[in-house]
């Protein structure tokens, strides 16, 4: 367990470095029903620092599959109207956001594959609006994880419950640099070090970045016309810095969806919806996935590429080194906050307007003609290796190496 002084200021950090809420501001915590404790402990701290008005929008992963388990398609994918209102509501308020998370990697274990993804399919649709709200920094926002007991056992399944939270808290507690002098202070340096990288690399403005390694990927990734690096932290469209995701280790941009080649085989397993995909390799041609294949998990990955047209694509690369504490602990948390910081990754759907230049004041079709992917879906899949090279190929053919062995060499 952390002290109750690591707790606070964990707490202060979701708050302050995290979505840095500006005094007078409302804050949504969105939070399973089973890691309230930490929840309240951020309700706290943010009235602490200036909060006008907390609000919380609880989850409860447990009846999410009892309904799962129970209801029909039909039913399930009919979403309350009044879970938009108050979604409207929250944009309307310009409520910061910081969302917990910690979900039993087995929520959905043997539930129905289709109906889950029809119910994601209706879900994120009637979610579109606070979803374009936070992914083009409308809305500042952040998510912050802590361990619950069922998350806890999946990740270290041969130890009592007691021993296994104990060492999640462990980890967390130093990924999160919790266990240093000055957590604040060492969370400064460090964004300041990605940041650096992000600009080197916007600098370069690279038509292609090339992926190889030894288990397969060889792979080409256009990026997106007038892409522009991003890493730890963002500007929200009032011009206040954020950071999105505590841990954060990635540096990120928008590959072009039309020019993406080649052949990229997964480094971890992807966990979606609580469905495992493992040793999985996906082909694209123009842009487009046109072969894939699994050896565990093929069903989940069927559904999730059949569930519209745009996640067919990729909206998302990011660079992360070998040498990160998440990397560095070898664990595999099963909860891609942590995971898709181990590991440089790839998403299949939607790209983030911020990640082109001006493109949050872009039409869908000026996104579009950047090579901007659109998509209900955002989902993130590892595929960095310790041996992974990584080159950046510029406009007028110039080489640049960028990764070697699994981590950056600038
Ligand atoms: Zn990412
Ligand atoms: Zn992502």
């Amino acid at each position: 367990m952390l002290t109750t002084k690591q707790m606070e200021l964990y707490a202060e950090l979701a708050v302050s470095i995290g979505a840095n809420m500006q005094k007078g501001q409302e804050v949504v915590i969105r939070c399973d029903v089973n890691c309230q404790d930490f929840a309240h402990l951020i309700a706290q701290k943010a009235y602490e620092l200036g909060a006008k008005k907390v609000h919380m929008e609880w989850r409860d992963e447990k009846l999410d599959r009892i309904n799962m388990l129970n209801a029909d398609k039909d039913a399930l994918c009919d979403i309350p109207s009044y879970q938009t209102e108050l979604w409207n509501y929250f944009i309307e308020r310009k409520c910061c956001l910081i969302s917990i998370s910690a979900d039993d990697p087995n929520k959905y274990k043997g539930c129905d594959a289709d109906k889950l993804a029809a119910y994601q399919v209706a879900f994120q649709t009637a979610r579109q609006a606070f979803r374009n709200a936070t992914m083009s920094n409308y809305l500042r926002w952040t998510i912050v994880s802590v361990p619950t007991p069922e998350w806890a056992k999946q990740v270290f399944p041969n130890i009592s419950t007691d021993e296994a939270m104990d060492k999640m808290w462990k980890a967390i507690g130093h990924i999160m640099r919790l266990d240093q002098p000055d957590p604040t202070a060492a969370w400064r340096k460090h964004i300041d070090t990605l940041v650096a990288r992000a600009e080197f690399m916007t600098k370069h403005n690279f038509e292609y970045l090339h992926l190889t390694n030894k288990a397969g990927t060889d792979l080409t990734v256009g990026l997106a016309l007038d892409h522009v690096w991003i890493a730890a932290e963002e500007a929200g469209q009032d011009g206040i810095p954020f950071t999105a995701n505590m841990p954060t280790e990635e540096v990120f941009t928008a590959p072009h969806n039309r020019k993406i080649n080649g052949t990229v085989v997964n480094a971890l397993p992807l966990v979606n919806n609580g469905n495992v995909i493992d040793g999985f390799s996906i082909t694209f041609e123009n842009g487009r996935v046109v072969n894939y294949s699994a050896k565990v998990g093929y069903d989940a990955l069927k559904g999730l590429l059949e569930s519209d047209e745009g996640v067919l694509s990729l909206g998302e690369i990011a660079l992360i080194g070998k040498n990160s504490p998440i990397a560095e602990s070898g664990i595999l948390f099963y909860n891609t906050l942590f995971d898709e910081n181990a590991s440089c990754h790839l998403a299949f759907g939607a790209s983030y307007p911020t990640t082109v230049k001006d493109g949050n004041n872009m039409t869908a079709e000026q996104l579009a003609q950047h090579g901007m992917n659109q998509s209900i879906q955002h989902v993130d899949f590892m595929v960095g290796t310790k041996d992974m090279n990584i080159d950046g190929i510029g406009y007028d053919g110039k080489v640049t190496a960028i990764f070697r062995d699994g981590d950056w060499i600038i």
